[in-house]
């Protein structure tokens, strides 16, 4: 099978009526960039930013961040790289930075990502200062986890914006482009649609927090997590409505979080509409088999008639299905 899965490196990732999906991998180590060419993907869609800082004992000056995602672009060789801004706080403490944080019942929900960021707006300003000096002469994407509120991106490009103007009176070279992107995996903002889709290049959906938030079920947590399915009629519902003003509005979106990692989980997203997806590259064969095995229109159709009227085992109605068709 891994051989099989090494042949398929090199032939991309499109069904059978010949719709090209973007299959790309979640990184966080400069070393994690060496996948793309192992598994032929497209780019980074999820670069954790957080990862420099969790191993590291004091807090990473900006000269450090800047060579790391010099590098990391430099490794992609032009394959696109969406960088996040750090998420951390809550379950990711950091010891140097979070110690007003600690104590907190829920740190899932607690002061973490974006809610840390824009108030030690320090941090922020210098993981944008080298982020923007990283991709001077490229195509920077950005992204911000934890989005709750439309504002809170609106805040954080300007944060970024501000940190451009400021390189470009000291003359520095500046990215050709710099594509903002918000993560939606607090359910709260699928509601604003209307106000965030207008304001921002991409949306990515991250489907470990969306979940544990959409179900009020921990993520960590053993005892739960095979009580609720991510092939769930309310995960897959609550996806449609994201995917389809987005694309109404041509915003693309992709899925970023575990769930695009799993093959029939993939396929279910297919057949609601996403055409990108970002996932841990050891599923990068898996899914790009399932992929070249699907007829995309059937799935389509299928999946509208099982979301009308869905049955209590989603799981075992799609893997029927994908079953009779070959997938
Ligand atoms: C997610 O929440 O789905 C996600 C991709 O981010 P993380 O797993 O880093 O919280
Ligand atoms: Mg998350």
């Amino acid at each position: 099978r891994k051989a099989a899965f090494a042949a398929l490196r090199d032939l991309p990732p499109e069904t059978k009526d010949g719709h090209r999906i973007t299959l790309m991998v979640n990184a966080g180590l400069r070393d994690d960039v060496a996948a793309l060419d192992l598994t032929g993907a497209d780019g980074i869609g999820l670069f954790r930013t957080e990862f420099q800082f969790l191993v590291s004992a004091t807090l990473p000056q900006r000269e450090r961040q800047q060579r790391l995602y010099r590098e990391v672009l430099d490794a992609a060789g032009g394959r696109p790289v969406v960088f996040r801004t750090v998420d951390i706080g809550g379950d990711k403490a950091l010891p140097y930075l979070t110690v007003e944080a600690e104590g907190e019942e829920n740190p899932a929900m607690g002061w973490r990502a974006l809610r840390l960021a824009l108030e030690r707006s320090g941090l922020m300003k210098a993981q944008a200062r080298a982020l923007l000096e990283a991709g001077a002469g490229r195509t920077l994407n950005v992204m911000f986890p934890m989005v709750s509120e439309a504002w809170e991106f609106d805040e954080a490009k300007a944060l970024f914006e501000a940190q451009r103007d400021w390189l470009v009176q000291r003359g520095k070279r500046l990215p050709n482009e710099v594509r903002y992107g918000a993560m939606l995996e607090v359910p709260a903002l699928a509601e604003q649609l209307d106000l965030l889709l207008p304001a921002i290049d991409f949306l990515s959906i991250g489907t470990n927090d969306l979940t544990q938030f959409l179900f009020a079920a921990d993520r960590a947590n053993p005892k739960l997590a095979e009580r609720y399915d991510w092939l769930s009629s309310s995960i897959l519902r609550f996806l449609r409505r994201v995917v389809e003003p987005a694309r109404a509005a041509n915003v693309p979106v992709a899925v970023c979080g575990e769930m695009g990692g799993r093959p029939l989980e993939a396929m279910a997203l297919i057949g609601i509409g996403i055409d990108r997806l970002s996932i841990t590259p050891a599923a990068v064969g898996p899914v790009k088999a399932m992929i070249r095995s699907l007829d995309r229109a059937a799935l389509t159709a299928f999946m509208t008639g099982l979301l009308a009227t869905p049955p209590r085992d989603m799981r075992g109605a799609l893997t029927a299905w994908a079953e009779a068709q070959r997938v």
